[in-house]
C-alpha cells in the first residue's frame, strides 16, 4: 500500500492542472508594429530605429544600411521554384519566378519586376561607380541594383540581395505536384 501511495503522488505531481496558453492566443498584444502585409500597398515611413526593432540584423543591414550580402550565399541564387518573391521587410510583391534567370553574378537575378510601382529607382554614386539602386516601392528597403546587361525582353538585370526576399510558391504549381503524387 505504501508503494502504491508513493506512485500515485508522483503521478499527481507530474501533471500540472492547467497550462497558461491564453496569453499566446491574444494577437492584440504583439510588441512589434505590424508592417508586413501581402495585401496592404500603403507606403510605410518608419525610422531606422523602428526598423531595427522589427527586422532581423542581417535584413536590417541590407534594407536600411544598404549592405550587400556575400555572393553565392543566398538560398535563392540557385532556386527555380514557381512562385512570387516579396519584400522580406514589408510583404510587397517584387518579382515573379518566371522573370528570374541565371546571371552568374552570385545574387538572385530577375529581368522584370511585378509592376512599375513595386520598385523605386535611385542613382547610386558610391564605390566610384554610377549605378541604379533599386528599393522596395512600399517600404524603401534597399534591394540591390539594376544593370543594362540582362536578357530579353527587357535587357535588364535586377541584381537582388536574397536576404531581403521572401518566397511563396505558386498555388497552381503546388496543386499540379499534388496531382502527380
Ligand atoms: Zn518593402
Amino acid at each position: 500500500m505504501a508503494a502504491f501511495a508513493f506512485l500515485a503522488t508522483q503521478c499527481t505531481y507530474s501533471q500540472p492542472s492547467t497550462k497558461p496558453e491564453n496569453k499566446k492566443m491574444d494577437n492584440s498584444q504583439t510588441p512589434k508594429p505590424n508592417v508586413y502585409s501581402r495585401t496592404d500597398t500603403g507606403k510605410l515611413a518608419l525610422s531606422d530605429d523602428e526598423w531595427k526593432k522589427i527586422l532581423p540584423a542581417e535584413q536590417y543591414y541590407i534594407a536600411r544600411m544598404k549592405g550587400t550580402e556575400r555572393p553565392w550565399t543566398s538560398k535563392f541564387e540557385k532556386f527555380d521554384e514557381k512562385g512570387t518573391y516579396y519584400c522580406a521587410a514589408c510583404g510587397n510583391a517584387l518579382f515573379r519566378s518566371d522573370t528570374k534567370f541565371e546571371s552568374g553574378c552570385g545574387w538572385p537575378s530577375f529581368y522584370e519586376p511585378v509592376s512599375k510601382q513595386s520598385i523605386l529607382y535611385l542613382e547610386d554614386k558610391t564605390h566610384g561607380m554610377v549605378r541604379t539602386e533599386v528599393q522596395c516601392g512600399r517600404c524603401e528597403a534597399h534591394l540591390g541594383h539594376v544593370f543594362n546587361d540582362g536578357p530579353p525582353p527587357t535587357g535588364l538585370r535586377y541584381c537582388i540581395n536574397g536576404v531581403i526576399l521572401d518566397f511563396e510558391k505558386a498555388r497552381d504549381a503546388e496543386k499540379k505536384y499534388q496531382k502527380k503524387g
